[in-house]
């Protein structure tokens, strides 16, 4: 069925052994070990957490995959429907969730965010490890959720100036929403200490390579 990633973290289940030639062989990575099926990435808005995630996606499509979250907030230039989010209006975002067809939803910024059930189905079909980029409660719901199977990685900026600084020069808010993001930076950043780890994005480089080693061992 495809299903060892999520099978290796089941603790009533036993692992099943690798089939000769498949999955991570010898000499197949530099890594060397499986990735936990569901892995958050947090930080506050600016902090960089989209660059890192999509380098990290790029360099690993085989092993991982991004979940695209619901969300009512409206389109960035560049971003595309279905693949950076499922842009929602308020009255289907708020049907979903009668439905129970959400994980977790959070209201941010005066916006709902949440992630589809549907992801995680599909994660497990691939046999992918699913990478989240939310904020900082849906993380903790997520590994409330899935304490065994999920691992939780807060990206911190080098200081509050810098965060300013990057929201800034991103030039996709105006001033207001960016005051709202920084009002709420300190808040994510008093969570971090409830996170696996904790990287701080200086040297961008260095914080992808730290992010991967924590993925990959
Ligand atoms: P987030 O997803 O956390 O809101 P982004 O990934 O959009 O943040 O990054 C915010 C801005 O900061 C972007 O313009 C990005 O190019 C820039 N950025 C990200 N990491 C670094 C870094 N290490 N040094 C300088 N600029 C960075
Ligand atoms: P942005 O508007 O910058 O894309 O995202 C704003 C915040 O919402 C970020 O902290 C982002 O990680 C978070 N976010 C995105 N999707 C989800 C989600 O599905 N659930 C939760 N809880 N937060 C999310």
């Amino acid at each position: 069925m495809g299903l060892r990633r999520w099978a290796a973290c089941q603790p009533f289940k036993k692992n099943p052994p690798l089939p000769a030639g498949e999955g991570w062989g010898e000499g197949s990575s530099v890594f060397s070990h499986m990735p936990k099926p569901l892995i958050v990435i947090s930080a506050p808005s600016g902090a960089g957490k989209t660059t890192i995630t999509k380098r990290i996606l790029a360099a690993h499509p085989g092993e991982l995959m991004f979940s695209v979250s619901a969300t009512t907030r409206a389109m960035r230039p560049g971003e595309r429907e279905g693949v950076d989010y499922f842009f929602l209006t308020r009255e289907k975002f708020e049907e979903l969730i009668r439905a129970g067809g959400l994980i977790e939803y959070e209201e941010i910024f005066g916006n709902y965010y949440g992630t589809p059930t549907e992801e995680i189905e599909r994660a497990k079909r691939m046999n992918k490890s699913l990478l989240f980029d939310i904020d900082v409660k849906g993380g903790i719901s997520i590994r409330t959720k899935y304490p065994t199977e999920s691992q939780l990685i807060f990206i911190a900026p080098p200081s509050l100036e810098v965060l300013e600084s990057r929201l800034t020069s991103r030039e996709t808010e105006n001033p207001e929403v960016i005051a709202r993001r920084l009002a709420r930076a300190e808040m994510e950043m008093s969570m971090a200490q409830k996170y696996d780890h904790v990287v701080v994005n200086d040297n961008l480089e260095a914080a992808v390579n730290e992010v991967e080693r924590l993925i990959f061992g």
